[in-house]
């Protein structure tokens, strides 16, 4: 009854809990968090400004959520630094917009 596990427990080394994360996965856990959604439009207020291109509707950062962010060519990926493909739309004409363009897509191709 002398056997002891204790010198098996001592050479094993304690788990990893995962929960010491280097600096590295730190920083790239936060760039995966800021949605690119969220960066394209504040880039895109900042280019153009807090007004609609379409009504000339000026806004301020308390009712900035009125202004949204349109791309030119309908392709949402497609985010150049520059923001040549983005225009600042107030929710209204965003909507305009949107339904002129699905109507005029249904008018092209019916089927689709
Ligand atoms: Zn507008
Ligand atoms: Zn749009």
């Amino acid at each position: 009854m002398t056997m002891s596990y204790r010198g098996r427990h001592k050479s094993r080394w304690p788990k990893k809990t995962g929960k010491s994360k280097t600096v590295e996965e730190f920083v790239a856990g936060l760039r995966q968090n800021i949605s690119p959604a969220k960066t394209y439009r504040e880039r895109s207020l900042n280019i153009h400004g807090l007004i609609c291109a379409k009504c000339g509707r000026e806004f301020d950062h308390k009712d900035s959520h009125l202004l949204t962010v349109h791309h030119k060519d309908g392709n949402s990926r497609n985010n150049p630094a520059d923001g040549s493909n983005w225009e600042n739309l107030c929710v209204y004409c965003h909507e305009d917009e949107h339904s002129r363009e699905l109507l005029g897509d249904y008018l092209n191709n019916p089927k689709k």
